[in-house]
């Protein structure tokens, strides 16, 4: 890792703009403040003789990947059929609520905010933490003590008695107030933003049908949302129906996770949303979440059946929130739901793949999604999301426009920081799981 100021000379620049913008021949300097002091073409840039100079010829920059929806507390291997059992989930809650639980899910949190970071990630928001060891972490990141993204904790999400994410990694209400004061526990304890389950999930339904079952009401979420926005904070909602989605948005959160097809009056709420903390939503698609587990075979990927019919329910949903979100002009962010089942930390840009081969994103509006769009929704854009003067340097430089070849993605040549530079960032790959989402 370097810290000096430097330029990338005659690169070409992929701006994650909505059109798909690209600049050939330019230069970006970036200051010992880590921020981008200058952006143009390189007959115009002029570069100070004491900056580094970094060759940019026949390579691409683009803005850091942003990854809306992470979980930190696995590493993307099939999860463990010990984390899933009703039977086992009050002994499995109470060990890594435990000291050493504790100290293990700070330690891979620490791991795979560096995964993501190596795989050309430069923000993370996490939503749905074991406690607030993600936002141990960030605060880590903050003051130098570790290498890392700037990172976005939710720590647990909040959720009703027995449902999505209860008990692991989730505090649990059955009414407004105590669902206001969950929130007001989370924001002592210095979380970014509220997650919360309004409906079912996938990895923990125990019957068909019970992921997007509708769990919290939507009075329980009206109460979360005033409490959060109070404090200036987004909610998110996990909500995979129709019926979880309009009560979600009905009650103010910001953004939907995951989604469901649409009628008239969710599309208006999405425009359009009094309760929202910006007056409007936005769509967070994650596609990584089902599609590998309904493209690839049960008997390789160990899934019970239920899992399997519950994410091609959520899968077609998720694809019709899209068509919905592209036709209306909804919105739409990108968030990989890292940790589940088959989606690892360094794999961000299969989602991005995702959203154009199977939900007709075109490259460029797919891309945008991950980068100025993503910060636009996390009420980040003034920091970071593109390459722009006064901007935060975080950056990735790799071998193809990415807008025509995402897998570049897999092997970048230098990952920019807040102006620190990772060059040949390296990560640890699971071959066999690669080798599996690579047959579709
Ligand atoms: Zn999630």
């Amino acid at each position: 890792m370097t810290t000096a100021p430097f330029a990338i000379t005659s690169t070409t620049i992929v701006t994650g703009d909505h059109a798909g913008t690209v600049l050939p021949d330019h230069t970006i300097v970036v200051g010992d403040s880590g921020l981008i002091e200058a952006v143009g073409p390189t007959t115009s840039v002029v570069v100070a003789p004491e900056y580094a100079r970094v060759d940019g010829t026949g390579k691409f920059v683009a803005p850091g990947l942003i990854n809306a929806h992470a979980h930190l507390f696995s590493d993307g291997k099939p999860l463990s059929p010990i984390l899933t059992n009703k039977k086992l989930e009050g002994p499995v809650s109470k060990f890594f609520h435990s000291p050493i639980g504790t100290v293990i899910a700070k330690r891979r949190t620490r791991t795979n905010v560096e995964t993501q970071l190596h795989s050309g990630v430069t923000t993370i928001r996490s939503l749905g933490d074991v406690a607030y060891e993600v936002a141990a972490v960030r605060d880590e990141i903050t003051a130098g003590k570790c290498p890392g993204p700037r990172v976005l904790a939710s720590g647990p999400l909040l959720a009703v008695s027995g449902g999505h994410g209860a008990p692991v990694i989730a505090l649990v209400s059955d009414n407004p107030w105590d669902a206001r004061k969950n929130v007001r526990i989370n924001l002592r304890n210095g979380v970014d933003v509220i997650k919360i389950a309004a409906t079912g999930g996938v990895t923990d339904a125990r019957t068909i049908g019970e992921a997007g079952r509708p769990q919290m009401t939507e009075e329980e979420m009206t109460a979360i949302c005033d409490e959060a926005h109070r404090a200036g904070l987004v909610v998110a909602a996990h909500a995979e129906s129709l019926a979880g989605v309009k009560a979600a948005l009905r009650a103010g959160v910001d953004t939907i996770e995951h989604g469901s097809e649409m009628d008239n009056e969710i599309i208006d709420l999405f425009g359009d949303n009094p309760r929202a903390l910006h007056g409007r939503s936005a769509l967070v698609p994650t596609l990584m979440a089902a599609l590998p587990l309904v493209k690839l075979d049960r008997a390789d990927t160990g899934i019970t059946p239920i899992v399997a019919a519950n994410a091609e329910i959520v899968l077609d949903r998720i694809i019709s929130a899209v068509h919905a979100a592209q036709k209306n002009g909804i919105r739409m962010g990108m968030g990989t739901d890292s940790s589940v089942t088959y989606v690892t930390h360094y794999n961000t840009w299969r989602e991005i793949d995702y959203v154009i081969r199977y939900a007709g994103l075109s490259p460029a509006s797919a891309f945008h999604a991950a980068t100025g769009a993503n910060a636009a929704i996390l009420g980040i854009d003034d920091v970071t999301g593109s390459v722009s003067v006064g901007k935060s340097a975080d950056l990735v430089l790799v071998d193809a426009n990415p807008l025509d070849d995402l897998r570049t993605f897999t092997n970048p040549n230098m990952v920019v920081m807040a102006g620190t530079r990772i060059e040949r960032p390296g990560v640890q790959r699971f071959d066999d799981l690669d080798a599996q989402l690579d047959s579709f």
